[in-house]
């Protein structure tokens, strides 16, 4: 039976950090939050940000922008953001209104106040191992690993899912530590190649957005399973993975909700502090 690898007291160790770094620097990191339109989910993440920055000693601005923000005028905003000494994080909720595209937006954050590491300047300092401002989500996973003491170097790591914010990064992050990484995709999965992919898996990371799509059969015995997915299934939230099949087999299994989740909003206050560091040095 898998021990279960929860978030919530890693996050708790690393929170204790940031909040001493952040008692130890001249001015309270400032992190510029902007949320264009209303939505739900945006605005429940936007609150989780609220509540954990201020119990870090953090401030957080919130700048709420209307439905029909163009995006000339919410790149003006995040320039005017940008410009100012003050701030030293910025992050643009999502989703954004239909008019506007992330990624195009997203380049003219100052890589120095990405807090997100969205920018393709930061994703490219990942290739060659230069920065401490990982994306989110990926250090969040990367933090979990740590805590099983394995040691990642020549281990057999599949990484379900390719995405920019997750799969892509998290693989970068994996080969650094010399893990030998196969990234699999909606691609493998339509070439009938999933299962025998993850059945080599030594560490399984799962980060797509369907329930049950990896069938506990699949697992490893031993292996380690990290669950990044998050899906509503009969109104409560299931990861990717087959949990109870899967936890009969792994040695280490992330919940969720509990695993992922409750570190990544906390890799954001660590990206925010650092950030902070860099731009209050001499
Ligand atoms: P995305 O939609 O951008 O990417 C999905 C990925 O899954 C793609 O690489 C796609 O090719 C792959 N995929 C789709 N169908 C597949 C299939 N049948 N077989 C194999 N691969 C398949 O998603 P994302 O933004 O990376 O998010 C993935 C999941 O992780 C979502 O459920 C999201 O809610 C969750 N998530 C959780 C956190 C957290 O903090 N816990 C953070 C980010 C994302």
């Amino acid at each position: 039976m898998a021990r279960l690898l929860e978030g919530k007291p890693i996050a708790e160790k690393i929170k204790e950090e940031v909040r001493r770094q952040a008692q130890s620097l001249k001015n309270k990191p400032i992190l510029a939050s902007i949320q264009a339109g209303e939505n739900a989910g945006a605005a429940a993440y936007v609150k989780s940000q609220q509540k954990i920055a201020f119990d870090l000693g953090l401030d957080y601005q919130l700048h709420k922008l209307g439905q029909d923000t163009t995006e000339s005028v919410l790149i003006e905003f995040i320039k005017k953001l940008n410009a100012d000494k003050s701030i030293n994080g910025i992050i643009i909720q999502m989703p954004l209104p239909g008019q506007i595209d992330y990624k195009k937006i997203s380049q003219f954050i100052l890589p120095e106040k990405d807090v997100e590491a969205i920018h393709p300047a930061n994703i490219g300092k990942i290739i060659f191992g230069e920065t401490k401002m990982l994306p989110c989500t990926p250090a969040a996973v990367m933090e979990l690993l740590k805590e099983t003491g394995v040691d990642l170097y020549g281990k057999e790591v599949v990484v379900v899912g390719h995405s920019e914010i997750v799969g892509k990064p998290l693989a970068l992050l994996l080969l650094d530590k010399f893990a030998t990484v196969t990234v699999c995709h909606i691609g493998t999965s339509k070439a009938g190649k999933l299962e025998e992919h993850v059945k080599k898996a030594e560490i399984l990371i799962v980060a797509v957005g369907k329930a049950g799509l990896i069938k506990g059969e699949w697992v490893k015995e031993g292996a380690i399973v990290i669950d990044v997915g998050i899906n509503r299934v009969e109104g409560k939230i299931v990861g990717d993975v087959e949990f109870e099949a899967a936890e009969k087999r792994a040695s280490w299994i992330t919940p969720v909700p509990g695993g992922v989740g409750p570190l990544t909003v906390t890799m954001l206050m660590r990206n925010l502090v650092e950030a902070a560091k860099l731009q209050q040095e001499p």
